[in-house]
């Protein structure tokens, strides 16, 4: 079946009859709607291609049914993994099989033999989790290796930055179980232990290699990065590392780098290497780029693990973040045009010392840099370089404006001695062609990444022609590879032909003949490709163009537009775009999957629960994008599809500091639900939360009543029927004695007093901290006072308690929010004026003056309050550092553990809370690596979603605070507070609660 470009909402006749079966004969989620298929329909590249439909097989017995199946209606089939491929591979109109999220076992081990047996959906970084405490590691460390599947890697041929060591993916699997199309299971392993099928297979492929012997010497580059088309020459080896350590043929290695096209693999064995137990890293600084180019030739002599390339640009992007900025500094020597990390890695330190005065020497005697080394032999500093590299890369990815840069000859492979030349050439043709590319990545086989800025929804497909062109004749006068990591796809498919030659295509199309005659598998990949610029089949195809919309927040800072040379961007509002900047934020997303991730970090809570691509930043992403350009037809922003997609989005802001492009779901959200809002209205469940700040002072009156829920069962179970609040959980507890009400005892000064004292500070003490947990607002002002600090708590100009309108955000109320954020910002604008801190406790609240508020249209005002308001933890810290806080506090007793709310870690504001928590002496506070604690406002209270909340919570945050009996737990969050509460049964404090606690009387 021929590529074609669908909208998701047409379906092929047949589509209906292969979901009927598979729902039937399978146990695998069959997902055909247009918002699912839609978001199965991009990788990481420019192209978009709408699946017939979309499987996620329980079993390996799912995927044989749906080939057969498949087979039987005539569907094509496209194996997908993580989807991460830069150049369409994992695009087509076929039946998308996603392994991704059940089929990642571990199935076998082999200690002496050093090998390991897994299926496809395993991720690199999971594999390696298990491999390390025996010692080894799967050493293919691609940059995505948080959201690589085996699976993908094999069918890409991927290659890592230590690839100079290791070798690619083909120099690293053992053995390969793949279904062919016509449903044969087949083992593909080494030629000698072949069975007859599969021996008939590799007798068919040597005669072809031996046809075209003389062709593959001549035309086959012998770069080792040389990852395009089949590789036909196991039989005729042409890569400068063989692809085995004794020479032999191996006819696994036929289906790595095929991209799906020959075969489905069920299971890999992959060669393991030992762990290396030691590092160094040589920083070697150039005053030229084309110095450091040329050095590269000379530098792998020394047999290095790595040699990485940190361009003038990057350098300068990572150094504009003030957090990286001192990691960066401490590589450069002066200003260098570009600095290569030239690591050396192996068991022996002594070694790695000796290889690394080699370098030193290296560059002084030959290649007379003299003090152009910075050496890093300590881990730390070398793990904080490696993550600066990456950074550098997030920023350059998140270029506001429709010109982006753009993947399509970004890892051409060149002999190193031509390093230089090249490099140089093919700058001179982006500037021929009016844009610039920042160049990084592996120096050591001579494959730099680099990605041209172009806008493809304008002039972009053709200067990418002209641009491929033109790099084209520089990759054949060098005689490198047209393709060094990143696969054929769409993009380059059509550059195999080009690459070997007629012949060799020929061979290859037999080959696909062989193991598919019927053209089922990723058809129109590397056999009859499209032309990469056929721009009917580009995500912002001809055509592509949003709704208008008039968006209750302000995104006029995505609404611009940028200058391909000099990377600036247009005043903000001028982009040109309908939804007023919201669909240009949305399209920040580039699908390369950075939030498929389960490391340190908090991004995507939903994800790392339920393992689906809808419950995923990038599938909300992408779902928005389809509702606001029409493409789920009409109504679709605020229609059930993206309801679905983004109701597990707990709106914890970690997309907003992990994504590397910066995509804010959690804003995305609030706008998507004030857009509901405003057609559908709002639930009574709704209204009864948003409208919290209006009666807590009411029902804290009155708590026997208010707490009736609590108490009675059957209230809890018609709490559940009628409102949605899950009987599961218990509601905040209203009390008589609030903040507000013992506030006269506090001795707290006045707003005149405030205002003329030495040392003031205004407190803002929310809805949660004055009416509910009541005594941590106590607890903040005896610490102030203690400290000597004049605490004024604000209240509103008739007297009124102030809220940040948070909850009201969150049931899509705009208006009522924009209203009380009014209120606030009137009631604390005459103190930030005068520049007095104004301190909060609740994350989620005072951060949202931060934030939200500053995107609700309420002017220059909100600027200034935003500017004075600081986290409790963030002001103490601050003002410890100055010396001027330092009560008298008592030695710790308890170890400490600490929770971080998610808009805390958005915010960069747990090292505060750490530094705050280190004042009281003995303490040595532990931050527990969790990602959200599931509860996210109101979320966790919610009967549809108090399952998924628990199971966010069990992920990390729960069993951690049972590992730790003793410890004084700390959380800053109410809602985290809770979740604890219920999970543990362990009460967990507010930072401020711990110092009061630790006062001396
Ligand atoms: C920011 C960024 C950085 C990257 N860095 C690197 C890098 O350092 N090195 C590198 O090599 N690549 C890199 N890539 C490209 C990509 O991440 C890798 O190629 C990765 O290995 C793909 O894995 P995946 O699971 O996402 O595969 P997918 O994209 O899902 O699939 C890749 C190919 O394999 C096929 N496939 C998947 N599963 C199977 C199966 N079971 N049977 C048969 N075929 C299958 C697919 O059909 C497709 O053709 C990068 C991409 C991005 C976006
Ligand atoms: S949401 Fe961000 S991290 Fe996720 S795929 Fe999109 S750009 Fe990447
Ligand atoms: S806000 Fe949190 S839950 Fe929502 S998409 Fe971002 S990371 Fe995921």
């Amino acid at each position: 079946m021929a590529q074609m470009a669908s909208t998701a909402t047409q379906m092929i006749p047949e589509a209906a009859a292969l979901a009927r079966r598979l729902a039937r004969e399978t146990q695998g989620e069959v997902l055909f709607d247009a918002a699912s298929r839609g978001r199965y329909a991009t990788d990481a590249s420019i192209y978009q291609i709408m699946p017939v439909g979309v499987f996620v097989p329980k079993t390996a017995s799912d995927v044989a049914i749906a080939i057969d199946i498949a087979r039987d209606l005539r569907v094509s089939l496209l194996p997908r993994g993580g989807g991460s491929s830069q150049c369409g591979q994992t695009t087509g109109a076929a039946l998308v099989i996603d392994t991704s999220k059940h089929l990642r076992k571990v199935l076998d081990f082999d200690a002496d033999a050093m090998t390991v047996d897994v299926e496809p959906g395993i991720v690199l970084d999971a594999l390696n989790a298990w491999l390390k405490p025996r010692g080894l590691w799967y050493p293919v460390d691609v940059s995505t290796s948080a959201q690589a599947t085996l699976g993908g890697m094999a069918g890409n041929n991927s290659c890592g930055s230590r690839s100079i060591a290791y070798g690619n993916m083909v120099h690293n699997v053992a053995g390969i179980d793949a279904w062919l199309a016509d449903g044969r299971l087949l083992s593909f392993g080494p030629l000698a232990g072949l069975g007859a099928a599969e021996r008939e297979i590799a007798d068919f492929v040597r005669g072809l290699a031996d046809q075209q012997r003389d062709e593959i010497q001549a035309r086959w580059p012998k770069v080792m990065r040389r990852v395009a088309g089949y590789s036909l020459d196991i039989f005729h080896p042409q890569s400068e590392r063989p692809y085995t350590a004794d020479g032999s043929v191996n006819l696994a290695h036929l289906l790595v780098g095929a991209e799906g096209t020959l075969a489905f693999t069920r299971s890999l064995k992959l060669n393991l290497s030992p762990l290396p137990r030691a590092k160094v890293l040589g920083v070697v600084n150039f005053a030229s780029f084309h110095a450091a180019m040329d050095a590269a030739q000379h530098i792998v002599t020394l047999d290095p693990s790595a040699v990485e390339l940190v361009d003038r640009t990057m350098i300068e992007l990572s150094r504009a973040n003030p957090a990286f900025r001192p990691t960066i500094d401490a590589a450069l020597i002066g200003t260098p045009e570009a600095i290569l990390l030239v690591e050396f890695s192996g068991d022996d330190k002594a070694a790695l010392l000796r290889q690394l005065r080699a370098l030193v020497a290296l560059m002084a005697d030959v290649l007379h840099l003299p003090g152009s080394v910075v050496e890093m032999i300590d881990d730390a500093p070398q793990k904080a370089l490696w993550e600066v590299r990456k950074a550098g890369l997030n920023i350059m990815m998140s270029l506001k404006g429709d010109g982006k840069p753009v993947s399509f000859i970004e890892d051409c492979a060149v002999p190193l001695q031509h390093l230089a030349e090249y490099t140089d050439a093919l700058t001179e043709v982006f500037a021929r062609h009016g844009t610039r590319g920042t160049w990084y990545a592996h120096a050591s086989v001579g494959t730099l990444h680099v990605r041209p800025i172009l806008d493809m929804r304008r002039d972009g497909a053709h200067k990418m022609r002209a641009i491929a062109d033109e790099a084209a004749v520089l990759v054949r006068r060098f005689k490198g590879a047209y393709s060094g990591e990143h696969g054929d796809g769409l993009c380059r498919g059509e550059w195999i032909e080009w690459q070997f030659g007629p012949n060799i295509n020929l061979a290859f199309r037999a080959i696909k003949g062989k193991l598919d005659p019927g053209n089922l598998m990723n058809p129109g990949k590397i056999i009859d490709p499209p032309k990469m610029d056929d721009a009917s089949l580009f995500r912002f195809a001809p055509g592509y163009q949003t709704i208008a919309l008039t968006p209750v927040f302000d995104w006029s800072a995505w609404n611009v537009q940028n200058d391909p040379k000099t990377e600036t961007t247009s005043a903000p509002g001028s982009g040109l775009d309908p939804t007023g900047g919201l669909a240009k934020a949305v399209e920040m997303c580039n699908n390369n999957g950075h939030c498929r991730k389960f490391d340190a970090g908090t991004m995507c809570p939903s994800y790392r629960v339920t393992r689906d691509e809808q419950h995923l930043t990038r599938g909300r992403a992408n779902t928005l994008r389809l509702a606001l350009s029409g493409q789920l037809g009409p109504d679709a922003l605020t229609g059930d599809a993206v309801q679905e997609a983004l109701d597990l989005c707990v709106g914890c802001k970690g997309c907003r500091r992990d994504c590397p492009t910066g995509v804010d779901m959690a804003k995305m959200k609030l706008e998507v639900l004030a857009q509901r809002r405003l057609r559908h209205g709002v639930s009574l469940k709704n209204r009864l939360l948003a409208h919290l700040p209006a009666y807590a002072a009411l029902a804290s009156r009155v708590p026997w009543l208010a707490n009736l829920r609590n108490r009675l069962p059957l209230a809890r179970q018609l709490s559940q029927r009628w409102l949605g609040l899950s009987a599961a959980r218990s509601l905040p507890r209203f009390r008589r004695d609030t903040f507000w009400r013992g506030a006269a005892s506090l001795q707290l000064a006045t707003r005149a007093e405030v205002l003329e004292a030495n040392r003031p500070v205004v407190l803002f003490v929310d809805t949660f901290n004055g009416h509910l947990d009541s005594e941590n607002a106590v607890a903040a002002v005896r610490v102030l006072q203690a400290a000597g600090y004049a605490v004024h708590a604000a209240r509103g100009a008739r007297d009124e308690t102030l809220c940040c309108g948070r909850t009201y955000l969150a049931a899509g109320m705009a208006a009522e929010a924009k209203a009380r954020a009014r209120q606030l910002i009137a009631a604390l604008l005459p103190l930030a004026e005068r520049g007095i801190p104004i301190v909060g406790l609740e994350p989620s609240c005072l951060l949202t003056l931060r934030d939200e508020m500053l995107t609700m249209g309420l002017g220059a005002d909100a600027h200034t309050v935003a500017a004075q308001a600081l986290l409790f933890e963030e002001f103490l810290a601050r003002e410890a550092k100055a010396g001027r806080f330092h009560p008298p506090l008592r030695t710790a007793r308890q170890p400490m553990l600490v929770h971080g709310h998610c808009h805390q870690k958005a915010f960069g504001a747990m090292t505060p809370v750490l530094d705050v928590l280190r004042l009281i002496p003995g303490a040595a506070p532990t931050l527990i690596e969790s990602s959200c604690c599931g509860m996210a406002g109101s979320f966790g209270y919610e009967a549809a979603h108090h399952a998924v909340s628990m199971q966010m919570a069990e992920l990390a945050l729960l069993p951690a605070v049972r590992a730790a009996p003793g410890a004084l737990i700390v959380a800053d969050g109410t809602s985290c507070r809770h979740q604890i509460a219920d999970g543990t049964g362990r009460e967990a404090m507010h930072v401020a609660r711990v110092l009061a606690d630790h006062l001396v009387a």
